[in-house]
């Protein structure tokens, strides 16, 4: 999203007008604890509640993985929406009217959305120029029209009737006008909720390369969140509460044609934790069923170590050698669904697939690591998962969990912030009045500094704004909120942030009365006493 005037006066109005715990109550239950209400997060899992609201601030924070945000943020993560769905969302759920802004801002996404459907339905007119290769892959009228597949010929531009602005920013333009999907088989990218967001193109021939090129990123097509085929095959997943995860765009299609309609593949990347806790809000047991060879192998350990993380157990489906969903599907459907019906618990899966590569130790580290989320979701399960594999292969299990490598939970780990900065910060938005512009170079936290400068130019302290505009410091910004501070070290934290201000105009000056005048100011502040500051109110 773009930070215009007009989306924050939309992101304003809105959220004026919803309070946050009706929102979030919407999708999880929530218990009141004090000021605020707790309830287990669901962005990651856990045993006891670490995930609170707060009405007065409505804002909400997990402890436990960090996230936070407001309302339309909450929303946004909860189900995966770009910015503009999840403001419509929030509305919708409030039941309350979207602001004005809203439909003139929304215009160029609607546009986008538009110039994408009208696209595919027109590469999708012209698919009887590749009959020939749709039958040599089994994919009959009906379902390449369900996924509106099509065939862009060359110079489609003049004849797709869509804005220039438009097809390049769906990629379907290159730089300096390339057609880019040129003579091939077009595949259209389904937001969740239904609308063409993006293409995949696949080569028609040996000599074309690459085999796949895909609409870059965009405002509106986000490839760690989108899964290939969701969108039509969701009326199945929510029926069956069951979803098959396959490697790419033609094993969902090829599931489809016969008749498995709750299939879904990431975007031509492996999956993400991201995409794992979506599918986990639809199936407690989903599906792997990766290609047959090695990569399929790992990938599917790989992602069986992000169920176990969110605390879900997935099945998997083993292929035969060297065969994929799709390549089955059309050698032998009746083995696949016979597949399909008789998954194996990942252990089970997994056990075999070490034995069945010499024991591969490597292999062993993996599926050893894999497992090693469940320590903290299910640690029953867990211990016996370990126990079994370590008999099995009959080795320690003290050695087995040495070849575990050791992450910091939640990733990478961050300079710690000063509390003076938390302090000062939390000052400036409850609204106190400092009448001295510090440099964001005083800062040691980046977060912080760049919150600061934001408020200092804007005028705007609604926090709740910033943090949609801001995604990535709305966590912080959370903390900050929560945090109980006493007036005292409110106080400190502006009287030490002003201290290292002025010791940093210090070292710029030259003029000695100036310079005599910053020293008695540093020490009044170094005494506690406010009154140096001319102006200074707290609130
Ligand atoms: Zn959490």
């Amino acid at each position: 999203m773009g930070s215009s005037n007009a989306s924050l006066s939309i992101v304003q109005e809105l959220l004026s007008q919803v309070d946050i715990v009706d929102v979030v109550s919407h999708f999880v239950d929530l218990k009141r604890s004090g000021r605020n209400y707790v309830a287990l997060c669901p962005f990651h899992s856990e045993r006891t509640p670490s995930f609170v609201v707060s009405p007065e601030k409505q804002i909400f924070k997990c402890f436990g993985c960090g996230v936070g945000g407001n309302a339309i943020t909450f929303v946004q993560k909860y189900e995966n929406l770009s910015f503009w769905e999840a403001v419509k969302r929030v509305a919708e759920i409030a039941r309350v009217e979207l602001p004005k802004d809203f439909f003139k801002e929304n215009e160029k996404f609607r546009s986008l959305e538009e110039s994408g459907l009208r696209a595919a339905k027109f590469f999708n007119r012209k698919l009887s120029a590749i009959e020939e290769y749709l039958k040599s892959r089994g994919i009959e009228k009906a379902v390449a029209d369900k996924f509106l597949l099509g065939y862009a010929p060359q110079g489609y531009l003049k004849e797709l009737g869509i804005r220039r602005e438009d097809a390049e920013n769906l990629g379907l333009l290159g730089k300096g006008g390339r057609e880019f999907f040129k003579n091939r088989l077009v595949i259209p990218i389904f937001s969740h909720s239904g609308s063409v967001v993006g293409f995949a193109g696949r080569a028609l021939s040996e000599n074309q390369q690459p085999k796949y090129i895909n609409t870059p990123e965009t405002e509106i097509f986000k490839k760690s969140s989108i899964l290939y085929g969701f969108f039509q095959s969701k009326k199945e997943i929510i029926e069956k509460r069951e979803v098959v995860i396959v490697e790419g765009y033609f094993d969902v299609i090829s599931l489809h044609k016969i008749g498995v309609r709750n299939a879904v593949a990431p975007m031509g990347t492996s999956l993400t934790e991201n995409h794992v806790r979506f599918i986990k809000r639809y199936s407690d047991s989903p599906l792997l069923m990766f290609d047959g060879d090695s990569a399929g192998k790992k990938a599917t350990i790989r992602s069986a170590g992000l169920f176990f993380k969110e605390g879900c157990e997935p099945m998997v489906v083993q292929l035969p050698e060297g065969e994929d969903p799709d390549s089955l599907s059309r050698k032998n459907p009746e083995i696949l669904r016979e597949l399909l019906k008789n998954p194996k618990p990942y252990i089970e899966w997994a056990i075999e697939a070490v034995k069945s590569s010499n024991n591969d130790i490597e292999l062993l580290r993996q599926v050893a690591t894999s497992i090693y989320g469940l320590k903290f979701t299910n640690p029953f399960l867990f211990k016996e998962y370990f126990s079994k594999l370590s008999a099995e292969f009959g080795i320690d299990e003290n050695w087995l969990k040495v070849q575990i490598p050791r992450k910091r939970e939640n990733g990478e780990e961050k300079e710690p912030i000063p509390f003076r900065e938390r302090a000062f910060l939390r000052a400036i938005l409850e609204g106190w009045k400092i009448p001295v512009k510090v440099s964001p170079n005083v800062f040691l936290s980046r977060e912080i500094s760049k919150i600061y400068s934001l408020i200092s130019q804007a005028e705007e302290t609604n926090p709740a704004v910033i943090q949609s505009e801001y995604p990535e410091l709305s966590p912080l910004i959370s903390e900050i909120l929560l945090y109980d501070f006493s007036e005292e070290e409110l106080k400190e934290g502006v009287r030490k942030v002003l201290e290292k201000e002025f010791e940093r105009r210090l070292r710029k000056i030259n003029d000695f009365f100036e310079k005599m005048r910053l020293k008695k100011v540093i020490l009044e502040l170094k005494r506690g006493n406010f009154e140096a500051i001319e102006g200074l109110q707290t609130t």
